[in-house]
This record gives structure tokens, C-alpha cells and sequence, in this order.
């Protein structure tokens, strides 16, 4: 076995173990019912084993990982998880949040693997932090054939309507950050959809600006919304044809499949960046469904 230190990176050279690195007997993992081996460094003095550089060092529940993503992406609160799983709720965020550290960077990975897209959809999703007086915005991009979610940005944005007055009075001013985000966005989504391709949304007076932007050659068509149907969360359209029925239909599953994202719901969101993080984390599932089908 061929491996390095990973305090002072010193390589093992088994034919001068006494100089290098040498074994230092073994120890079971209750956790998984593994057997690992330890080792001795003589250079740096210090021991280490093959869990001492792992992402999953010192987790003791590491094979409930998958289930707790699954189930967190499957609409389940996480305290409802924690009871189903029968571990402490702390367990789960923990879980979560280790979970969503990378889920960013692995749809992007992800996504790399497809060829350019050629018809793309992108809209605005609203929901809010810890009150409605705190809206965000996630604007989302997706492919028009597949339905598959390209990315997607979070973006605090002030209350409208008849909330507005009394969230800046009880809140004070919120900044609007929608226009960097969709900026964000764009840039990034250059990476996977062809300059020339076809690009719809719905007819926000802003888009038009930052799509010439960000894709001066692409065909840019903007539809009207129609009225939310009774069933499809609101964001399935009372319309015989959606334009923009991929994206719309996304959202809706986006909304079917996050717990804090349901209409009518105890859970919300606490934080934006952990929202941001459990859309990634239902991302990956999403489109590895769809790519097998
Ligand atoms: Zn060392």
C-alpha cells in the first residue's frame, strides 16, 4: 500500500518502514463494523489511520448519511426525520449541513456532463426567511427537453403588497439583491447553455437587460403568466399550454419536495444559505433521476 502522511506528507516506503511510516496496530469501528489499521510516522512522530483524513472523520451514524439527504429531499421536516430515524435532531442538521457543504459544487460537476443546452426556461421562485416580512427570491434555470436544473441562486429581496409597509417598519429596510444574483447566475449558466440558444421567461421587465448581457446572441422569448391551477402548488399554470410548463413544473416539485418550501407549512427557512444548500442537495436528485429515468 502506497500512501502519505497526512500531517507532513512523508511518502511509505515499505522496504525502509522503520524509517518512514510503520504499522501501529488496528481498531474496529463500532459504527460501521469496519476494521482500520493505524500507522506511526517517524518523521513528524505522530499517528494517524485511514479515517484520520476522511470528509466522514468522526461521524459515529455515517451509514445514515444517504437516508437523512433522502429523506430531507423527499418533503420530510428534519425533526420528522429524527424521529423516523430514531437519532437526535441535532444528528440531522449535522448531517445536513455536512451533506450540503459540497451539494453545490457536485451539481455543477454534474452538469458538466451534458452537451450545451440548446432551450432553456428561467423564473423567479419567491419564499422567505423566518418571516414573510423577509422574502428571497430563487431564480432557477433549467433545460426545456429534460426538465433538468442547470442552477439556480438565492437572493434576499424587500416585501411587496400590502405586508410591505409593516415589514420595513418592524424589520427596516431590506436590500434588494435579485439583480446580482440573476447576474451570478447568468454568468455561470455560460458554462452550459449554448450562446445562440433559445431562452424563455416570463415578462419581468428586467430580464431582457441582463439576458443580452450575459447571452447577446441568443433568442429571447418572454411569455405572460397565467393563474395558479387549484392542484400543482401554485406554480402549475391554468393554462391549455404553459410556455414555460418545464420551469413552472420544476418549482412545483421543488415545492412538493423541500419541507421548508411547501405552501401552507410549520417549517421555514432560517437561513438563506442553507436553503440554498437544500435546493442543491434536491437538484442532484432531481436530475439523477431524470438522466436514469
Ligand atoms: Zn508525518
Amino acid at each position: 500500500m502506497k500512501f502519505k502522511c497526512p500531517y507532513c506528507h512523508t511518502q511509505r516506503n515499505p522496504s525502509s518502514a522503520s524509517r518512514t511510516i510503520r504499522k501501529l496496530g488496528s481498531y474496529y469501528r463500532k459504527s460501521d463494523g469496519q476494521h482500520l489499521s493505524r500507522f506511526w510516522c517517524f518523521s513528524c512522530r505522530k499517528s494517524f489511520s485511514a479515517a484520520t483524513s476522511s470528509p466522514l472523520k468522526g461521524q459515529k451514524k455515517r451509514h445514515l448519511n444517504k437516508t437523512v439527504c433522502d429523506l430531507l429531499t423527499g418533503g420530510v421536516s428534519q425533526r420528522e426525520a429524527a424521529r423516523i430515524l430514531k437519532i437526535n435532531h441535532k444528528t440531522v442538521v449535522r448531517k445536513f449541513r455536512f451533506s450540503i457543504a459540497t451539494a453545490k459544487e457536485e451539481l455543477k460537476e454534474w452538469n458538466k456532463k451534458f452537451p450545451l443546452c440548446t432551450e432553456v426556461e428561467f423564473d423567479d421562485l419567491e419564499t422567505f426567511e423566518h418571516t414573510k416580512c423577509k422574502p428571497l427570491s430563487v431564480t432557477l434555470m433549467v433545460e426545456y427537453s429534460t426538465r433538468r436544473i442547470l442552477g439556480f441562486e438565492v437572493a434576499q429581496m424587500p416585501a411587496k403588497g400590502r405586508i410591505a409597509a409593516f415589514a420595513r417598519k418592524k424589520y427596516g429596510p431590506r436590500a434588494d439583491h435579485r439583480s446580482q444574483a440573476r447576474k451570478k447566475l447568468f454568468s455561470e449558466m455560460q458554462n452550459f447553455v449554448s450562446p445562440i440558444a433559445l431562452i424563455r421567461s416570463d415578462s419581468n421587465p428586467y430580464y431582457p437587460k441582463d439576458v443580452k448581457r450575459y447571452f447577446p446572441k441568443a433568442r429571447y422569448e418572454t411569455i405572460l403568466g397565467g393563474r395558479g391551477a387549484i392542484v400543482g402548488q401554485g406554480e402549475l399554470k391554468k393554462l391549455k399550454w404553459d410556455p414555460i410548463f418545464s420551469l413552472n413544473h420544476t418549482c412545483a416539485m421543488l415545492r412538493a419536495h423541500i419541507n421548508r418550501l411547501f405552501r401552507k407549512t410549520w417549517c421555514t427557512t432560517k437561513r438563506a444559505d442553507q436553503l440554498a444548500g437544500h435546493i442543491a442537495l434536491y437538484a442532484l436528485l432531481h436530475n439523477r433521476r431524470l438522466a436514469t429515468g
